[in-house]
């Protein structure tokens, strides 16, 4: 996910990037990957609001991409 680039992941990040990227989790079934990567992304919402923040900012750039007549 590219959402991992542009931030200062903290302890319990590292902990849990390495849980979902750790040999248990490629062999764990479909729910257990699903609530791990829940997981991080809740802790993101209230830890790192910087990174949702980022990705909202990004959003309307994709949309002026979509449509540049609308905005010469
Ligand atoms: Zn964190």
């Amino acid at each position: 996910m590219k959402l991992y680039l542009d931030f200062d992941p903290c302890q319990e990040c590292n902990t849990m990037m390495a849980e979902l990227s750790s040999p248990e989790m490629l062999f764990a079934d479909e729910k257990t990957r699903a609530d791990e990567s829940a997981k991080f992304l809740r802790h993101l919402t209230y830890n790192h609001t910087e990174v949702v923040q980022a990705v909202m900012d990004d959003l309307p750039k994709q949309k002026r991409d979509q449509e540049p007549d609308f905005y010469k």
